[in-house]
């Protein structure tokens, strides 16, 4: 067997289109005097340019902001919770409908920025969800499904197994198959919104953590888009750091490539948590589990990928997809995080209302990312929203 590789399985040289990297295209100082007469030098500051910083900065500066984003290591790095070459988009939301309409505009936003970016970013590759009858991932997609009048197919154990072969779906289990479901490449993602902010005139700063107080001094509006770093950022939010790896594995055949084999989510008795994954297009089949209850912190991630992290993967694939994990390719450790409720912070913060929050993503923010960008905008702009967000407020957490 291979052993896994450190510090990330894959990564991608960083490019932007029309500028340098370095304090953005208008080619003065990121540093430059904190005000003119009073008046802050920076309608916005978006503190972190992971996947929700990053389309926040591009959806600013093309709405004419003047804009900054900081970014405390180098563009694009992989330090975060916005790498491993594919995140989950699906439409059946089952941890709860009211994020249905919310995902029929990231799709549409998808195609817009790969449009504007000229970049590949959304892969419908059809997903199936297999679990018990009353399993929360299958009840809560039918139900978001049946909410929405969404296109799903509901399968018992045969007609699951007669239509997707090479899945083992037990006698007892269901399946929920959803062809619009796929996955969205994340480091094209980020490449794509940092190239769209610089060319709309943003300026960057690289390559040291900011201090909140600081970039208050500089802007109207800060928007901290830390990730797992929130935690130590002294807002009060709640959060849980969990580590989480991805891992890849070399497949039998090409029953497990894109285009013959969809993404999939697995709710299956004895497994800890569901197990999701994506057919091989070109690094292997990816599997993880979603959830790990390994509690850790940002700047403590034990990065290094355990036979103890690939075994329960590898098992729990075999169970599902035999022949899908033959050989290891490598993995790739990453961090949720969670709020107590398992839904995201998107709001003013109840205390300082000129600093708005975007994070506790809670492992399932990666497919909003341009949505996200998109409201922020908005709400900065002091424009309605065509979306009830109340409950990403922060004030379920924190009185003002
Ligand atoms: C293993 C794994 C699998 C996942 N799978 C899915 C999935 O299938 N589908 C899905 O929708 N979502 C998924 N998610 C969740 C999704 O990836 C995250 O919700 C999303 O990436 C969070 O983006 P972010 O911008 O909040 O965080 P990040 O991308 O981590 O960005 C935060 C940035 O802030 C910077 N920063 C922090 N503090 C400072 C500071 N003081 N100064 C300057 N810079 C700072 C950091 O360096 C970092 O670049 C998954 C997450 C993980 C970890």
């Amino acid at each position: 067997m291979k052993r896994p590789r450190r510090n990330g399985a894959f990564s991608i040289p960083f490019r932007v289109p029309g500028g340098p990297i370095f304090d953005g295209g208008r080619g003065g100082s990121a540093e430059a005097p904190v005000q003119r007469m009073g008046v802050p030098l920076y309608d916005v500051a978006v503190i972190g340019l992971g996947g929700m910083g990053s389309a926040v900065l591009a959806h600013c500066a093309r709405r004419g902001m003047r804009s900054i984003g900081y970014e405390q290591f180098t563009p694009g790095h992989n330090l975060g919770a916005s790498s491993g070459q594919s995140r989950m988009i699906r439409k059946a939301y089952y941890e709860h409908p009211s994020y249905v309409p919310l995902l029929l505009r990231a799709y549409d936003a998808w195609r817009e920025l790969e449009r504007a970016s000229n970049t590949e970013l959304l892969h419908v590759t059809g997903l199936l969800m297999i679990g018990g009858e009353d399993s929360a991932v299958l009840r809560g997609a039918m139900q978001s499904a049946s909410e929405y009048v969404l296109p799903v197919e509901y399968l018992n154990a045969s007609q699951g197994r007669g239509r997707f072969p090479m899945f083992c779906i037990r006698e007892d289990e269901y399946a929920v198959y959803e062809a619009d479901g796929g996955y969205v490449v994340p480091e094209a993602a980020i490449q794509a919104h940092l190239g769209l902010a610089l060319d709309a005139g943003a300026q960057m700063n690289y390559g040291r953590a900011v201090d909140l107080d600081r970039v208050l001094e500089k802007a109207s509006h800060v928007v901290v888009c830390a990730g797992p770093w929130l935690e130590s950022m002294g807002l009060g939010i709640p959060l849980e750091i969990e580590r989480n790896v991805q891992h890849w594995f070399v497949p039998s055949g090409r029953q497990f490539s894109e285009g013959q084999c969809p993404a999939f989510l697995i709710e299956r008795e004895g497994f800890a948590h569901p197990l999701y994954g994506f057919p091989n297009h070109g690094q292997g089949v990816k599997a993880a589990f979603h959830g790990s209850g390994q509690v850790t912190h940002a700047n403590a991630l034990d990065r290094e990928v355990h036979d103890t992290d690939i075994e329960p993967v590898r098992a729990a694939l075999d169970s599902v997809l035999p022949g899908a994990a033959i050989d290891y390719v490598g993995g790739k450790a990453c961090m949720y995080a969670l709020t107590p409720d398992r839904h995201f912070v998107i709001s003013s913060h109840p205390r300082e209302p000129r600093v708005m929050v975007a994070g506790g993503f809670s492992g399932h923010g990666f497919k909003f990312v341009p949505v996200v960008g998109e409201m922020v905008a908005d709400l900065i702009a002091g424009e309605r929203i065509p979306f009830d967000i109340d409950f990403f407020s922060a004030t379920r957490f924190l009185k003002g």
